[in-house]
């Protein structure tokens, strides 16, 4: 998944079963002969999409006696229990002659169902509805408007449990799943359709699928809709799925598309391997939706705003997106850490190792994003100059937060952010994962005198195994350190330790970073490329100040012990004047550069729950802005890093 924010600022063929990586189920009560094999009806109906309503049908083969049914909980890829039960409408049991059957909720799992299957029933009839009205993130959040739809099968589904949740395994419990979709619409996904369904159809059946690969394999359907062959001489195939919410959304250049078929083949040079047998983009471009991204093993949920395609500063601020979502097809999906590798969605999950499976993947996106065109180098090295900022200078939080709590409490942190976010953290792994990573793989190329780099780690680790089916390989930290060392012997897990349990202020992969990419970190007074994007219509005085402020001069993050934080300021207040006149985002940046040397303290009058005060600050080093600045007669292995790897057309990688 890839958070919303920017800097923390935040398929081979269906044919083929997902093979979890736990199999078998350890002893327990098993289901009857016969029962665990019959697969599941799931018929989902997305004709009122447009009214924000989905509609589901599902048949359930049962033997009489008392059973429970879960609705999933703990979602791969959001990496904690956010399945959104909430927004569960209308869930009716019958059996066949249609009799209601009671169900009671579980006191204590809110996510389970019990029931009692009357004598002489084996199939259950279930309706259910879901309301796709949300704010929220993730699965949860908004996912239709009224020309298009993405439906995660997680939303609208109960499954059985095996007994129990220890002995249930959602790779041995089969769907045949099919989907309605409204007339005119058109649709793409891993799955693989039935009869001859094409996208273009109105009502299509898909091959039977285990739980786990079906609730891998969203649906997106849309009026304004468009599949675009990428690097169609690559085997497997990738297709970019796209559906906006008017036409001119999905019309993206001919460069663009070049683009991300050159992140195909950068990955198939990268990573040495392919764990699939065709990959969608599945992209929403819409302004009705929640924005995030969320990987699978065979596609990816990319949610984004409606013009990221057609307008060139979206498209840059957006530019990891496509990258991060695709690398997890490798890393995270098919290596994952033990603690997330959960046999089923209502056994909790371990976060300990994100930094890793977010941590390395951010690294791998940011770096692929320039190897493929998508980035320039210098949209790269500003994007780089801010999170390093950030982290040497914006994260004080960094003094009671590790680097691994972020990991550790990921479950608790994805809905934090805005105010005092500097000082709390949130899932900081992501970007400072950026930083952890780079070094590491600037000190396996100083170690090797440029001979070996993180690339060869990846093509051992990810590419464990050559192309496979999607499925799921476990790690543990050892298996990290082992996989490092083995391209160059060094005491990796002191140096992973030494970092993950930092409670410096200025977080340690910078020094390293500086000694060994040929750039340091300092500051302008002129706003980076990537600086500007993050300021919008406001201000950022983050690294001035200690303060980002919107066009309106509300503040929005102070960062602790800051001067602006000394003087009494904290996020929320906001703005009314700037030396006695009317706030604007100009107003400031000019009085900061006055007040430059021996210029005027600067005098705010801020507005607090309807209370004024005049605030004075006496700050006079000018505005602050990050930059990597080239340090000469050293090499420059940014660059060196951000070579791409594939040469012209590849075959199959
Ligand atoms: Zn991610």
């Amino acid at each position: 998944m890839l958070s919303f924010r920017l800097v923390p600022l935040a398929a081979l063929c269906a044919a083929t079963v997902i093979a979890s990586a736990q199999t078998g189920v350890p002893g327990g009560r098993s289901l009857p002969a016969g029962v665990e094999t019959a697969p599941i009806t799931l018929s989902v109906d997305l004709t009122d999409a447009p009214r924000k309503i989905l509609h589901a049908t599902e048949t359930i083969p049962v033997q009489p006696g008392p059973m429970t049914l879960v609705y999933p909980e703990w979602m791969p890829g959001e990496h904690g229990p956010t399945g959104p039960i909430i927004n569960q409408a209308g869930f009716i049991i019958t059996t066949p002659s249609g009799a209601p059957v009671k169900w009671e909720r579980d006191l204590v799992d809110m996510y389970s169902y019990h029931i009692t299957v009357p004598e002489g029933v084996t199939q259950l009839n279930i309706k259910m509805d879901f309301l796709a009205t949300s704010g929220a993130n993730f699965t949860e959040g908004g996912s239709t408007s009224a020309n298009l739809a993405l439906l995660s099968w997680n939303t609208i589904l109960v499954y059985p449990l095996n007994g129990d949740i220890a002995h249930t395994n959602v790779s041995d419990i089969m769907f045949s799943p099919s989907v309605k979709i409204p007339e005119g619409w058109h649709f793409g996904t891993a799955l693989q359709p039935l009869d001859g369904a094409t996208e273009a159809s109105s009502h299509a059946a898909f091959q039977t699928v285990s739980l786990e690969q079906l609730i891998d394999s969203p649906v997106l359907a849309g009026r304004w809709f468009r599949e675009i062959d990428l690097a169609p001489d690559v085997t497997p195939k990738h297709y970019l799925d796209l559906a906006g919410d008017g036409p001119e959304d999905i019309a993206l250049s001919q460069q663009h598309i070049d683009q991300f078929a050159k992140l195909v083949r950068e990955t198939g040079a990268l990573y040495k391997s392919r764990h699939y047998g065709s990959y969608h983009f599945l992209v929403t471009l819409s302004d009705q939706v929640a924005h995030f991204g969320l990987e699978h093993h065979q596609s990816s949920d990319d949610r984004v705003p409606e013009k990221t395609f057609i307008d060139e500063g979206s498209f840059a601020e957006e530019g990891d997106l496509l990258p991060h979502e695709f690398t997890h097809s490798w890393n995270g999906k098919y290596r994952r850490p033990a603690g997330l590798a959960t046999p089923n969605y209502q056994e909790p999950m371990k976060g300990n190792l994100l930094w890793v499976y977010e941590g390395l993947t951010n690294y791998l996106g940011d770096i692929l994003a320039a190897r493929s065109g998508i980035w320039s180098p210098e949209v790269f090295r500003d994007r780089l100059a801010t999170i390093v900022a950030d982290f040497n200078d914006a994260r004080p939080g960094r003094t009671w937060r590790d680097l691994q709590d972020t990991a550790t409490a990921a479950q608790i942190l994805y809905n934090a952010g805005g105010p005092f976010d500097n000082w709390r953290r949130d899932v900081d792994y992501y970007s400072e994962g950026d930083l952890l990573w780079l070094e590491i793989d600037e000190t396996i190329r100083a170690k090797t005198s440029g001979k070996k780099s993180l690339n060869d780690f990846l093509a051992a680790f990810e590419g464990l195994g050559g192309n496979t089916a999607p499925k799921v390989v476990p790690y543990t930290f050892e298996d990290i350190v082992s996989g490092l060392n083995a391209v160059v012997p060094n005491d990796w897990a002191t140096f992973l330790r030494t970092r993950l349990d930092s409670n410096d202020l200025h977080a340690p992969e910078i020094a390293g970073i500086n000694t060994l990419s040929g750039y340091h970190l300092t500051y302008t007074d002129k706003p980076n490329y990537w600086s500007t994007l993050n300021e919008g219509d406001g201000i950022s005085a983050t690294y001035s100040l200690g303060f980002t402020a919107g066009s309106t001069g509300t503040l929005g993050d102070v960062i602790m012990n800051s001067v602006a934080y000394k003087e009494g300021l904290a996020p929320g207040f906001q703005i009314i004047a700037v030396n006695g006149r009317a706030f604007t985002p100009g107003l400031l940046r000019a009085a900061i550069q006055e007040a430059k040397g021996s210029g005027p303290a600067i005098s705010l009058i801020v507005e607090n729950t309807s209370y004024f005060q005049t605030i004075s600050i006496d700050y006079h080093d000018g505005e602050k802005y990050p930059r990597l600045e080239r340090v000469q007669g050293t090499p420059d292995l940014l660059d060196e890093i951000l070579k791409p790897l594939a040469a012209g057309k590849t075959n199959g990688l």
